[in-house]
């Protein structure tokens, strides 16, 4: 359950009624907000005369919930605005991994050719193998505040462990939490007490439930901005490399109020699959994309099956504005 609490209610005040109700105490508009477990069904008696309002939850998807707020979110990525009423699909683009400068600057002047906003590259890479190129660390992060200062663009790169954090939510303006890192509450709650927004990618063996209580750490941490993205999860299927549920992106749309981006690159893991499923993405009136490209996919250090190159990715990019059109959106 969500309590507003009255406006006078003091801060000592606040917490004590916190403590008494095992409720999360959140600072928000100038209120303060309890969040008690789902399971408390009705305001307990001693909270009735420091009530606002309440917003009863049939489960711990609860800030995120359309329930309590019935309209998505709108939250700033540097120049584009994302979710909310503005009908924008913003595209999210870059490659798998800073490798060199040359490669970050021709990925951001593609960005600046095509009128995208946001650049995106990993510098800490959460590998399956640690014999596997692990990113370039800080230097990538230096390079990509470069790129910010040489040609605008806002950038997002992701965090693996709790350990390197504090570099990235200095050098970037949007922090993703991978799929792997998802469950990593270090992380989670770091992310809460800034407020860059952050995009939570869903783990592949992640339930919507798993996924929406990801976002209440941060958003129950006092960050309001957070973005969900699906990216394909494990099925019995092999031949591609996830399944990208747009069964659950249609939940996540009619239950959360969070903006959704989609990653259609990481759930097909092939370059011939990601033109058709970034239309079909689109058409469903998605708030993002997020779409890996690179100036030559054959020697990327990592993800190479699934980057687009820049004529693909050019191409690709012009098919979309008819289709995020028809369902009235628009490319940002
Ligand atoms: C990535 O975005 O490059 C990445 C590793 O993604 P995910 O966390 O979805 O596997
Ligand atoms: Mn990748």
């Amino acid at each position: 359950m969500i309590i507003h609490l009255k406006n006078e209610t003091s801060k000592e005040k606040a917490n004590e009624l916190g403590v008494q109700s095992q409720s999360i105490v959140l600072h928000q508009n100038n209120a303060y907000v309890l969040i008690t477990p789902s399971s408390l069904k009705e305001v307990p008696d001693y909270l009735q005369s420091y009530t606002e309002q309440s917003f009863y939850m049939d489960s711990d998807m609860q800030l995120s919930s359309k329930k309590y707020m019935p309209t998505t979110r709108n939250i700033q990525l540097g120049d584009a605005l994302i979710g909310g009423s503005t009908k924008n699909t913003v595209m999210i683009t870059g490659p798998c991994s800073v490798e060199s400068e040359e490669q970050i600057t021709a990925c951001a002047e593609l960005c600046i050719e095509l009128g995208v906003k946001v650049l995106r590259a990993g510098c800490y890479k959460p590998r399956t193998s640690p014999y596997s190129f692990q990113g370039m660390g800080l230097e990538g992060l230096q390079l990509l505040a470069r790129m910010r200062e040489k040609y605008g663009l806002a950038v997002i790169t992701e965090v693996r462990d709790a350990t390197h954090i504090d570099e990235v939510i200095e050098y970037t303006d949007i922090i993703q939490v991978g799929a792997k890192a998802m469950y990593d509450q270090g992380i989670l709650r770091k992310c809460g007490a800034i407020q860059k927004p952050v995009l939570i990618k869903r783990g592949f063996g992640t339930t919507l439930q798993e996924f929406v209580q990801a976002s209440e750490f941060v958003l129950s941490g006092g960050n309001p901005n957070v973005v969900l993205c699906e990216r394909g999860i494990r099925t019995f299927e092999t031949k591609t490399r996830f399944t990208l549920d747009l069964c659950g992106v249609a939940y996540l749309k009619e239950y959360t109020n969070l903006p959704i981006i989609l990653d259609p690159s990481h759930a097909m893991g092939y370059a011939y699959g990601i033109a058709d499923l970034t239309r079909a993405c689109t058409a469903m009136g998605i708030d993002g994309l997020l779409i890996e490209t690179h100036p030559n996919p054959k020697v990327a250090k990592s993800d190479a099956a699934q980057q687009l190159n820049f004529e693909e990715f050019r191409n690709l990019y012009r098919s979309l504005e008819p289709v995020a059109k028809a369902v009235g959106h628009q490319i940002v």
